[in-house]
């Protein structure tokens, strides 16, 4: 493999293990603990161990976690009491909804619901609103934990050329936005781009996100190009993969993540790290 590993699992551990030390700061200084609410409707067995995974992750770094299982039954009024309870408790400064929701639950509604105060997944159009002006608060996990990466490599993103396939709400669209931020030259690439392969071996930085087993091959990559896989995946033989194939890639880009190991754990810590960023604002410390 000539490319350099972006080993998202090891650097999410960094990210726990410090948050584990502000948090016992935090409660030394001002008797507070981050709050997380974590709140789950229906029998999706994915969503289940994506949640458990999640809380367990807390636990490490010394957040509490206030566990709501409801049933799939659950009505959107029902839903929506118990997340105004949840933006009024004092204890909790992360409101975490997983998705997908139950058919009958408006997922938009919902997530409008949520204070942006406490909006630990950056998914209020409030925050996306902040992000778009240059003043984020709360920033969506999934693309702010790929910044984190492509930094932790050593890599400059101000003046590179960035290109991000796929421009959904949660993950292309932010992404492409905190490229911006951070003073890249960025192109979105979706569906409907035409002559994809082109566009994409013109990046510096490449960042895939479509949900397309092994999509990029060695071909659409430029020799040396940083290339972060977003992509969740699984093989026929029921194996994780990414949207990137990793084999054939990692023999051409200059630094590459994997999956699984990669993005999905540095999800999970950016969303901790937002947790006990808002439990500090909450005292006036941020
Ligand atoms: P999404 O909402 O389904 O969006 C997919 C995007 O990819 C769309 O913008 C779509 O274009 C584009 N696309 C699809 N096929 C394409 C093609 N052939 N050429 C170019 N663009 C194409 O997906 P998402 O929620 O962003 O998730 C993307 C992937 O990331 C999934 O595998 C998901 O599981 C994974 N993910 C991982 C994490 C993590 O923590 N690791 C978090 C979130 C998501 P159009 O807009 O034109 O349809």
């Amino acid at each position: 493999m000539a490319a350099k590993l972006i080993d998202g699992k090891a650097l999410a551990q960094q990210v726990r293990d410090r948050l584990a030390r502000e948090s016992a700061e935090l409660f030394a200084q001002k008797s507070i603990k981050p709050g997380l609410a974590t709140i789950l409707v229906g029998d999706d067995p994915a969503s289940h161990v994506y949640v458990r995974n999640k809380q367990k992750a807390c636990e490490l770094a010394g957040i509490y976690v206030d566990d709501h299982k409801l049933p799939a039954s659950t009505t959107q009024v029902e839903l929506l009491t118990l997340i105004e309870q949840k933006n009024a408790d004092p204890k909790i400064h992360g409101i975490l909804v997983q998705l997908p929701l139950p058919k009958h639950i408006d997922s938009k509604v919902i997530l409008e619901a949520v204070s942006p105060l406490k909006d630990a997944d950056g998914f209020h159009p409030y925050n996306f609103g902040r992000l778009v002006e240059g003043h984020p608060v709360f920033e969506a996990c999934t693309p702010k934990g790929v910044i984190k990466m492509i930094e932790s490599a050593g890599v400059t993103i101000e003046g590179k050329r960035a290109v991000v396939l796929g421009r959904s709400n949660i993950v292309g669209k932010p992404l492409a936005l905190m490229l911006l931020q951070k003073n890249a030259t960025v192109t979105i690439c979706h569906s409907k781009t035409k002559d994809l392969p082109a566009v994409c071996r013109e990046a510096d930085v490449l960042l895939v996100a479509i949900g397309k087993a092994k999509f990029v091959t060695a071909d659409m990559v430029r020799e040396g190009a940083v290339v972060i896989d977003v992509g969740t995946n699984k093989t026929p033989e029921g194996k994780l993969c990414g949207d990137v194939d990793f084999d054939a890639v990692s023999q051409k880009a200059g630094w590459i993540s994997p999956v699984p190991g990669g993005v999905g754990p540095m999800t999970i810590a950016m969303l901790l790290e937002n947790t006990v960023e808002s439990a500090m604002r909450s005292v006036g410390l941020r």
